[in-house]
């Protein structure tokens, strides 16, 4: 084949002699519409070409039966044969001739008629379909893919050739394409070329590029076996083949009589897996039922059908998917958290209509103990599906979520899969936890497999590498968790509705503990009210003395550690009928407090501004300390500060130095003194630069000796010019600020937006001041 695109130029009409000479051809078959340089040597073809010349350059070119034989009759032809036009002759020094020819019509000889030199013949022309029937299109899209499976192992053919395929409509032209173009023995093509029927033509031209293509696959197989095995030594290979010898011996023993292999194949019988799954595993058992027990791969296949056996592949609840119980039993669960519920709600809503949601994922942000994972239980219990959850945090290896592939004993399916398998359903309320504490390393990206889980077009496909089949995860409700939303990956952020749980006020978690943990624990523990006198005052002194938290965990820690204490008592004590415990004998059982009261800190004092924080626990306040010291001008940090941390320190700085003058300090100060900042606890790690106009203010106040309000709290990036910017966790800091008896805070004017979306019982009680530059901050917070 020189050129195919020629091809399409051969379609006039031509006349054809009623007498063509022969050229007969070795191990090749011309089908009409080919281009096709052929080798000429023997002298009856060189007549028969020289014939042609003067014969309106036709001839008919037929195929020889047996290629081996030189010297033809003319019963070593067959009969049909292809009439070709010759487009170029060119001579060789040898006597021999390169000459191409194009395929034009079939044709059948009808008869041979005497001549010395060269084969003469009379033929019959062919109809391409004799019966004229129309060609099913799906023949042609047949055609056309197993011509690009072809293609795929066939280097030599260029990937334009499918292309140039594919704008072709005409069935015929297919054919005759992909029958000249396929390596394939001359018989077969021949018996395509003199098939009458057009459509068996087809299907004959299938066959061969199936079994083609069978035969390349088994090829490649045993190509890589072979590789495989080259690769082992000696003592391998010994021992390889005294293992065969023995599995052939235990062969048929084990087909019969082991019970294990009995069960695991009943096991099989019974999973209910969709085909795909259980071809695979009937392949796996067949290659288990001869292995010999005592080797390893018998283990790792035996693991292999076990989770297949395991894993849910179409058992399925029912949903109940009654809203207003649904709500129910959210509320029966939880108290408060009105948005995150409604929201959830909601998406019930749309499950109940839709019965498959390929909308966002519902992921619910907020530090620990606020509520996520019992949230995403009670979605379970609303819905009446099965619960599962799985931490992701700290996971950085793509095969945690994935799977290992199958190549050692130990190997697994990843978290998804075992998760499915423990949640005994498909369709499970799946909890993902701390989504935001994956990290990236060289062994690949989790986030990226997330992605696959989690995205509705794909998930219906999951591979795990383990199970090397595909699993279904579309009928999942998959709940996501995380502290802070910037660390979500943002591919999946963008598929993710955002549910933000900030955290309670000390109300909340009073009425949270009385009405909920409370009770909980006291199930757990088989106490009643009369066994523990658990009184408000008590709880309260908890909340504050015991915890520091934007949630409730370790308040329903401390409940369970007094269960613990009360069960002992009584049981150490059986005339006791409850433990003895008042608000002022609480440290006798939780020792000492942890936390002390803020309120006898809030001195007002020089040199001492206090900042707001956020953490991942929660929001928090922050003390800065700063004294003015004789010295060299030096600024000294301390307290564990970050580096965002210090160069906000020394932007506070460089900016308090340029408007010196306005604040009345004279400019030798700066270098005679040095400014030492310390923020306690000394011993916890700080950054970020939200404590700017905190800093600040505690360096102006301790070079002009003006006491700052300490009923106020501070959180803003400052900027040399003076400038405050936006900061992050603005709920958290509220809340953190109320809990520590702050009265107003001041907030960079460019959080409006977040201001603005306060809840109410959050602005509630709480003044707050929006600055955008920080002489509007001085004015509220120097006394
Ligand atoms: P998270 O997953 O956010 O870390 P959890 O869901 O584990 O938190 O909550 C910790 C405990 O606090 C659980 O026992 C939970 O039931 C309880 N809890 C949290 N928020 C509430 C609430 N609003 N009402 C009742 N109990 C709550």
């Amino acid at each position: 084949m020189e050129n195919y695109q020629e091809m399409l130029n051969i379609n006039e009409a031509v006349e054809i002699p009623e007498t063509l000479s022969l050229l007969p051809v070795r191990d090749l078959v011309v089908f009409p519409f080919g281009v096709m340089p052929l080798l000429v040597g023997r002298e009856k073809s060189l007549t028969a070409v020289d014939f042609a010349k003067k014969n309106n350059n036709l001839l008919l070119v037929a195929t020889q039966k047996d290629s081996e034989k030189e010297e033809i009759r003319s019963n070593d032809i067959f009969r049909v044969g292809t009439i070709c036009r010759i487009r170029e002759i060119l001579e060789f020094p040898n006597g021999h001739s390169k000459v191409v020819v194009e395929g034009i019509k079939r044709a059948k000889i009808s008869r041979f008629l005497r001549h010395p030199e060269c084969f003469l013949t009379r033929v019959n022309v062919l109809e391409e379909q004799e019966d004229g029937q129309e060609i099913p299109e799906v023949y042609q899209k047949q055609m056309l893919f197993y011509f690009q499976e072809y293609i795929g192992f066939t280097p030599e053919l260029p990937d334009e050739m499918l292309e140039f395929l594919h704008h072709q409509d005409d069935p015929l032209f297919m054919i005759n394409f992909i029958s000249l173009i396929i390596q394939a023995d001359a018989r077969e093509k021949q018996k395509i070329l003199q098939e009458p029927m057009l459509e068996k033509r087809i299907k004959k031209l299938l066959d061969l590029l199936r079994e083609i293509i069978g035969f390349h696959r088994v090829r490649q197989d045993i190509d890589q076996k072979v590789q495989e095995s080259l690769l082992k030594n000696q003592k391998n290979y010994y021992l390889q083949e005294k293992l065969k010898i023995i599995n052939r011996e235990l062969e048929e023993e084990d087909e019969v009589t082991s019970p294990e292999l009995k069960k695991l194949e009943e096991e099989i019988l019974a999973a209910d897996m969709p085909d795909h799954a259980f071809d695979k595993a009937a392949e796996e058992f067949a290659k288990l039922k001869k292995i010999p027990a005592f080797s390893p791969e018998y283990t790792v296949i035996r693991n292999y059908l076990d989770w297949m056996n395991r894993i849910p592949w179409k058992k399925q609840t029912e949903d109940k998917l009654d809203i207003s119980e649904a709500q129910k039993i959210l509320d029966g669960d939880h108290y408060g958290l009105k948005k995150p519920k409604e929201r959830i709600v909601e998406h019930l809503a749309v499950l109940q209509r839709v019965k498959e949601i390929k909308g966002p994922i519902l992921c619910l942000v907020g530090p620990p103990g606020v509520g996520k994972t019992s949230l995403g239980k009670s979605i379970a219990r609303a819905l009446g599906r099965n619960f599962v959850r799985v931490s992701l945090g700290g996971v950085r290896d793509e095969a945690e979520i994935r799977g290992h592939r199958r190549t050692y004993i130990g190997s697994m399916p990843g978290k998804i899969i075992q998760s499915m398998k423990k949640a005994g359903s498909k369709n499970p309320v799946f909890l993902l936890d701390e989504i935001d504490k994956m990290s990236t390393d060289f062994r690949g990206d989790p986030a990226s497999a997330m992605l696959e889980v989690l995205d509705p077009e794909q998930n219906r496909h999951f591979n795990d590498h383990y199970l090397d089949v595909d699993y279904d995860l579309s009928k999942v409700f998959f709940v996501t968790t995380a502290n802070t939303r910037s660390n979500i990956p943002l591919p999946l952020q963008d598929r993710m509705e955002i549910i933000e749980l900030p955290g309670y006020l000390e109300y909340e978690k009073l009425k949270i503990a009385i009405e909920y943990l409370v009770p909980k624990q006291f199930k757990e523990h088989g106490l009643t009210k009369k066994n523990l006198p658990l009184e408000k005052k008590v709880i309260t002194r908890i909340i504050r003395e015991y915890t520091r938290e934007a949630g409730v965990r370790n308040l329903e820690r401390q409940v369970a550690n007094l269960c613990r204490k009360a069960v002992r008592y009584l049981a150490e004590k059986p005339d006791e009928k409850k433990l003895p415990l008042k608000n002022s004998n609480l440290e006798k059982y939780l020792g000492k407090p942890e936390f002390f009261d803020r309120k006898q800190q809030l001195k007002k004092e020089v040199g001492l501004a206090t900042a707001l924080a956020w953490t991942p626990y929660g929001g928090d306040i922050l003390k800065i300390e700063v004294n003015v010291i004789p010295g060299k001008g030096k600024l000294i940090l301390t307290g564990k500060l970050g580096d965002v941390m210090q160069e906000s320190a020394q932007t506070a700085l460089s900016y308090i130095r340029g408007i010196a003058k306005d604040l009345k300090i004279s400019p030798d100060v700066f270098e005679k003194n040095d400014i030492h900042i310390h923020v306690p606890e000394g011993g916890v790690p700080k950054d970020g630069p939200s404590a700017g106009i905190a800093l600040t203010s505690a360096v102006i106040s301790a070079l002009t000796g003006r006491p700052v309000r300490n009923t106020i709290a501070l959180t803003g990036e400052i900027t040399l010019r003076g400038k405050v910017l936006a900061i992050g966790g603005l709920n958290e800091k509220i809340l953190a600020a109320k809990r520590n008896n702050i009265s107003a805070v001041i907030l960079p004017e460019e959080n409006k937006k977040e201001i603005d979306d306060l809840p109410k019982e959050l602005r509630n009680g709480i003044k707050i001041f929006q600055v955008s530059e920080y002489s509007e901050v001085m004015k509220q917070i120097l006394a």
